[in-house]
């Protein structure tokens, strides 16, 4: 097949077509360059200049502020799990809080025990983690050395729609799955991260925005290619980055910047397909059921069941006839899940509610 289809694929996900059409025409040769981004070295002034404007475009449409470094790392996000504790928390004396929202919240606390002394502040499991916490509901801990949240839990679907105030405790951010996809206050961040397979480029990067001051927290035993401050020293490249990976977050924040217009720009435009797709959910009289409770509805995941096992193998089915694809939901939770990240067109978002209504009204 070498057609295009929709694909809500959770990750790793859609890619925008004008950055996938550049990088092929890119490939034989960059221009000026005269061999490919998968041929050439990561200290040659070409990538070195990839590397910046990365980090430029990045910074300009965060409004990064200068206190706070840009770091290209590998390992996903599951080695962040690791490496914020083994950073922030080992023999420091303090705690660790999680406010655990979903599955990944849970893997990501986890990990912080293998370091030091944990503490869930929060958890949403007892509904099966369908809604968010208020921040006066949060407890805060005297001796925390950071509090983490998810603000996008992808299996669940339920997402964080502000950017939460932790005080005086740096506030940790796992973003794999929203990162960019609205404008985000970054002076209330001690440090915020995200795997690029979701909504910022192919897997094999991980994009970590972290404060100044939380860069010398590491104890000696901390091996550099696991410190923060050491990438920080070296501009990502204590050794080969993945450069493909970089190459083609710039182009998305090219993309970004230009034909969306900014990250404003992007969240209208999420919310839009969101809409289309929540008000099917909505309009179908209980026949789908939506997994997150409304205020907590993400705009990138949106999970939902159908009446039966059997349903909803129908419905999958059906949707793949009609080009829309990977909608299965995570088999931890089952039913239904449809990603619709940054690079979904809106037409998918639309043919996807077309078609659910459609499948509600002859099966209904
Ligand atoms: C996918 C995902 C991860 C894991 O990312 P990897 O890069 O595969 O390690 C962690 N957190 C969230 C919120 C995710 O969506």
């Amino acid at each position: 097949m070498t057609e295009r289809v929709y694909n809500f694929s959770p990750g790793p996900a859609v890619l925008p077509v004008p950055v996938l059409e550049q990088a092929q025409r890119e490939m034989l040769a960059l221009p000026g360059v005269g061999s490919s981004i998968l041929e050439i070295s990561h200290r040659s002034k070409a990538f070195l200049e990839i590397l910046a404007e990365a980090e430029a475009n990045l910074r300009r449409l965060l409004g990064i502020p200068a206190n706070y470094k840009v770091l290209f790392l590998q390992g996903g996000s599951r080695l962040q799990f690791s490496m914020i504790p083994m950073n922030l928390l080992r023999d420091s004396g303090k705690t660790a809080e999680y406010v655990v929202s979903g599955s990944w919240g849970e893997k990501a606390a986890e990990e912080a025990t293998y370091e030091g002394e944990m503490r869930v502040v929060w958890s949403g499991k007892a509904t099966n983690y369908d809604r968010l916490p208020a921040w006066s509901e949060v407890p805060r801990g005297p001796r925390a050395a950071y509090l983490h949240i998810t603000s996008n839990e992808t299996i669940q679907g339920v997402q964080f729609a502000a950017d939460p105030d932790s005080g005086d405790v740096p506030l940790v951010c796992d973003a794999s799955s929203d990162f960019l996809h609205r404008p985000v206050d970054i002076g209330r961040y001690g440090l915020l991260y995200a795997c690029a397979q979701k909504n910022a480029g192919p897997a094999g990067v991980t994009i970590v925005v972290v404060r100044d001051d939380l860069l010398d927290r590491a104890p000696k035993s901390v091996p550099s290619m696991l410190n923060y401050a050491a990438y920080a020293k070296e501009n990502s490249m204590q050794n080969t980055p993945n450069t493909f990976g970089i190459y083609v977050f710039m182009l998305i924040t090219r993309w970004l910047e230009g034909e969306i217009g900014g990250l404003n720009k992007m969240l209208e435009f999420n919310r839009a397909k969101a809409k289309l797709v929540y008000d099917a959910l909505d309009e179908s009289g209980g026949f789908y059921r939506g997994h997150a409770q409304r205020p907590f509805r993400s705009l990138m995941n949106v999970t939902f069941r159908l009446p039966s096992d059997d349903v909803e193998k129908r419905f999958l089915a059906g949707a793949t006839e009609h080009k829309l694809c990977e909608l299965k939901g995570h088999r931890s939770v089952g039913g239904i899940r449809a990603s619709i990240y940054n690079a979904m067109p809106m037409e998918g978002a639309r043919l996807l509610a077309e078609y659910m209504r459609d499948f509600a009204r002859r099966n209904g």
